[in-house]
Formats: structure tokens, sequence, C-alpha cells
């Protein structure tokens, strides 16, 4: 049976154990059980953030596990794999995560698992296409984590710019959780003022090059900071909590995760990043929000990007 109140994390590295820390201060869950494929590392982890329990909301268990010990956890946070290396593009992952996930995926289907899988691993429109096609999970409890991440970062930068709480922009990034991503620009708002008449408010009326620049710099933070310190790991760790937040507390609320589309704005049998209600069921519905001519073409042509990987896929379980 389920325990709502268990979360597990597969894969222990930087984002594991950040998600990990994150998780245990949430005040979410009582169990967080790690697993990791050197599972000294889980071990270790989990003892010292362990020691930050006494400090917490209220009481967590925090141990390392084998598979059969995670079968009960509401969500399975999946992050294991290889992390990109200066230079290199999520979709380079592709081969060694793919890989990885071929060994991870046969061990829940095999148990029937019956909570929800959050793919984080990098590049995640993949693997989460990976995962509803060989985990055995209905695609509704298979969650990518998407621009969850990217849209953080698109807000703290438009807060920043028009000195407003981050928390009062409204806006999303869509499509690939990568190069390719959008930002919907024709939907942003600050609470419910259109986003070019709140800029005007601010004093900004240059609006074509403050997007232009505001996008490219969302869209390279991730190059920016593995440039600078190797990996990326504390903004995905509390997208992780929020996905996590919507999902055990049936929350309904709407974020844009991975999910598997089918022929929503023409585009069928890939998984990507669209504005979702997520509840206890994972993913409840797409939001059919409104795109302009030109988004909606830089939409199908991220998607083309993700389906001509997928293509090639490689996938035992297909
Ligand atoms: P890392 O190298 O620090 O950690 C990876 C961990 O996975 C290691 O501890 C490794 O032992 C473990 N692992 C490898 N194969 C395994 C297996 N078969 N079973 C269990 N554990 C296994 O990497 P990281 O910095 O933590 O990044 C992890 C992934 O998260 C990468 O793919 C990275 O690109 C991705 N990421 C995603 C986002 C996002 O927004 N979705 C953000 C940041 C990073």
């Amino acid at each position: 049976m389920l325990n709502n109140r268990k979360v597990a994390i597969i894969g222990c590295g930087f984002v594991g154990s950040s998600s990990a820390f994150a998780l245990m201060q949430s005040g979410l869950f009582s169990e967080l059980a790690l697993l990791d494929a050197n599972y000294d590392k889980a071990v270790g982890e989990a003892l010292d953030i362990s020691h930050g329990t006494p400090f917490a909301q209220g009481q967590v268990k925090v141990y390392a596990a084998d598979y059969d010990g995670i079968m009960d956890a509401a969500v399975i946070v999946v992050t294991a794999g290889a992390a990109q290396k200066p230079g290199e593009t999520r979709l380079d992952l592709v081969n060694k995560n793919v890989a990885i996930f071929k060994s991870i995926l046969p061990e829940i289907k095999n148990r029937n698992y019956e909570g929800i899988l959050l793919i984080v691993a990098n590049p995640v429109d993949i693997l989460t296409y990976a995962a509803i096609k060989c985990s055995g999970l209905p695609e509704n409890r298979v969650i990518g984590s998407g621009t969850v991440l990217d849209t953080a970062r698109l807000k703290t930068k438009l807060g920043e710019h028009l000195s407003i709480d981050s928390r009062s922009v409204h806006c999303f990034i869509i499509g690939e959780h990568g190069d390719s991503e959008i930002v919907a620009w024709s939907s942003a708002n600050i609470s419910g003022v259109p986003l070019n008449d709140f800029c005007e408010m601010r004093g900004h009326f240059n609006h074509h090059e403050s997007m232009t620049t505001i996008a490219e710099e969302v869209k390279n933070s991730a190059y920016e900071i593995i440039e600078k310190k190797k990996a990326t790991y504390y903004g995905i760790a509390m997208s992780v909590v929020r996905i996590c937040r919507a999902i055990v507390m049936n929350e309904d609320y709407i974020m844009p995760v991975s999910s598997m589309m089918h022929g929503e704005y023409g585009i069928d049998g890939i998984a990507l990043s669209m504005p979702a209600i997520v509840g206890s069921n994972g993913v409840e519905k797409i939001v059919p929000i409104t795109l302009n001519y030109k988004e909606q073409e830089k939409l199908r042509e991220s998607a083309a990007a993700l389906k001509s990987i997928v293509e090639k896929l490689d996938l035992p379980c297909e």
C-alpha cells in the first residue's frame, strides 16, 4: 500500500541529494528513502541529511533503500544519470542516460509500482517518454520536471527586472527543457496586468530587446552555472519540492511539467512541457493556454527536435 507521506529518490548525486535536503525540510514527508547505484553514496547522504532532522518541521526518517524498499513511496523522483559537462547540451546526454534508465525502469515495472514517477534526469523530455513507454505505468502517473525550473528562472529574472516579487509574475516556458524552449510571452502577465503594460509602468519601453535578452539569459543560465560551478542543483531541488507538494496535497496546481502530447497544438507522441493540472493522480489535464502564431510555430519546431531523437531510441519495451 502506498504511503502518502513517503518519497524516494533514485540517484543521490548533486541533484538527488539537494532535492532530498529540500524535501526533508519541506514538512511534506515523514519518510525519505534514498537509492543509488553506489550504495555507500546513498547511505552517506541519508546520514548527513538525517542529522538536520531535529531542526526540520516534523519528524522525518531518512535512510538508504533498495527497490523493494521504495515501492510504497507516493512519489519516486528519478535523478540518476550523467549530468552535462561544460559545453554539452542536454540532448548530448541521450545515449548515456537512456542506458541508465533501461536498468532502472524494469525494476519499477516488475514491482507494479502504484505511485507517481517524477523524472528529473536529462534530457528530461526524452527520459519522460522512455519512462512512459517502459515503466508500465499509465501516462498520467509519469511526470517530467520539464520547464518548471526554466519557468522559475524566468519569474526570478522578470521579478528582478520589474522590481516585483517573483511570485506575482505569471508566465510559462513551454516545449523542450533545453535549447528549443519557448517563452509564452503572449500570455505573460503581472497579477493580471499584461506584461508590456506593467513594464511601461516601471519605466521599461524596449519590449522586444528586453524579452530577447531575458529569454536568452534564462535559456543559457544552466550553461553559465555549469561553467562556473560544474552543476546546477538548488533551483531544481526547489522545483522537485513544488511538484511533490502538488501531488501529495492533491492541489490541482497548474505548472509546466513534461507529459505525453496527444494532438494538442498538432503535436503527438512525444513528451514536452505545457502547463498542466497536477494533483494526486499526476498529470490530470494539459491546459490549452492561448499561444500566438509564432509561439505555436516554435512549439512545433521544439516538438520536431524531440521527435527526431525519440525516433532513434532503441527501447526494448516499445
Ligand atoms: P551526478 O553525477 O552528481 O549524480 C548522478 C547520480 O546518479 C550518481 O550518484 C550516480 O551514482 C547515480 N546513478 C547512476 N546510474 C544509476 C543507476 N543505474 N541507478 C541508481 N543511481 C545511479 O549528477 P547530477 O548533477 O545530480 O545530475 C543528475 C541528472 O539531473 C543529470 O541528468 C542532470 O542533467 C539532471 N538535471 C536536471 C535538471 C532539470 O531541470 N530537469 C536540472 C539539473 C540537473
